[in-house]
């Protein structure tokens, strides 16, 4: 059966929410939305050192190049853990780390719903793209009415707030698109105030090279001393501009598969015992000796003199990184720095 428009649609939003995603949307391919914006971001280096950024611009602007023949780009949303990410020293892990690693989670259920489809007969090509393929993901989300683009950049809903994952699945299936939802920040500006490194220079306009989430995953060197002094408490990437919000609630609804690691746990724990917990999370992605050396960071900010044995372990480990970020922390928590 080839793709007829409006049975693949009511096909495809009956197993994609059976998967659990929270809402699906279309929207016509083409050059994304607000391009030139994101150009614009681009040129002014406000990305910082995430060279692949630079190198993906070609692919990000033609989505074509992904999928030759792509009509339609499926935006699918699912809800991720959104309870309170403190551990038990108060070290907090960003929410949408706190449980089995969403690249392969939705990886693994959009395949379903697209073996499904074939199944039943439809006919079409497809690429999923779960942070896999440079798409400019929020820019499509919001065309596809999934919500708009909130002050602190993120896409959000009035349902769903904005602990949510985002995936695409790329398609030469004509489907019917839908409308874009209207913006309803209003004059509400808490998550720019909120910020505590000043990281939202104006509304959804993020200067990475400020933002904690940007230090503490994506940057891999020492942390300097200005942004751990402004942690916060915050481990692994930071929530603080989507806490705020008031579409995200008081009442936390989902709980966490994973418990958020303390800081003694992880200067202390062992490689073996740390891939047995967090392997496949998304916490992965700095590794533990990246996750040592935000710890380090962290033990900086908040004065914790009770971890100066585990730091100085750290400081004489083989990781580059990490042990110098420990050296730090110990000349600083022993008074040897200013
Ligand atoms: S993630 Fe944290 S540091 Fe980055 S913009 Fe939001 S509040 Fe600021
Ligand atoms: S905190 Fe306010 S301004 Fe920021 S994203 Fe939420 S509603 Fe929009």
């Amino acid at each position: 059966m080839l793709a007829d428009p409006t049975t693949l649609r009511r096909a495809l939003e009956d197993l994609a929410h059976e998967q659990g995603f929270s809402r699906v949307g279309v929207a016509r391919a083409g050059i994304p939305p607000r391009f030139e914006l994101f150009e614009d971001w681009i040129g002014r280096r406000l990305h910082a050192q995430q060279a692949y950024l630079d190198r993906s611009l070609p692919l990000r602007r033609d989505p074509a190049l992904l999928l030759p023949g792509v009509r339609s780009i499926i935006v699918l949303a699912h809800p991720h853990p959104d309870g309170d990410p403190a551990a038990s020293d108060g070290a907090r892990t960003a929410r949408y780390a706190l449980s089995e690693d969403y690249h392969r989670v939705l990886r693994k259920k959009c395949r379903t719903i697209l073996e499904r489809l074939r199944r039943e007969g439809f006919r079409f090509a497809s690429r999923v793209c779960v942070d896999s393929a440079p798409v400019n993901e929020r820019a499509w989300a919001a065309l596809a009415g999934i919500g708009w683009i909130g002050k602190n950049g993120m896409v959000m809903n009035e349902t769903d707030g904005s602990y949510f994952w985002l995936c695409e699945i790329l398609t030469d299936a004509r489907l019917a698109s839908d409308a874009p939802v209207a913006e309803r920040c209003g004059s509400c500006v808490r998550c720019l105030q909120a910020c505590p490194t000043q990281a939202l220079l104006a509304p959804g306009l993020l200067d990475s090279e400020r933002c904690l989430s940007y230090w503490t995953i994506e940057q891999r060197g020492v942390i300097p001393e200005d942004m751990a002094d402004r942690l916060n408490g915050w481990l692994f990437g930071c929530d603080i501009c989507q806490e705020v919000c008031p579409y995200n609630g008081p009442a936390p609804a989902r709980e966490a598969s994973r418990n958020p690691p303390a800081l003694a746990d992880l200067l202390s724990t062992g490689s073996a015992s740390w891939k047995r917990r967090f392997a496949d999370t998304a916490l992965s992605r700095a590794g533990l000796s990246g996750m040592r050396r935000n710890a380090a960071a962290l033990a900086e900010s908040s004065g914790r003199r009770d971890l100066l044995p585990q730091l100085r372990r750290l400081a004489r480990s083989g990781h580059a990184v990490a042990s110098a970020q420990a050296r730090r922390t110990e000349a600083k928590l022993q008074g040897r720095m200013p």
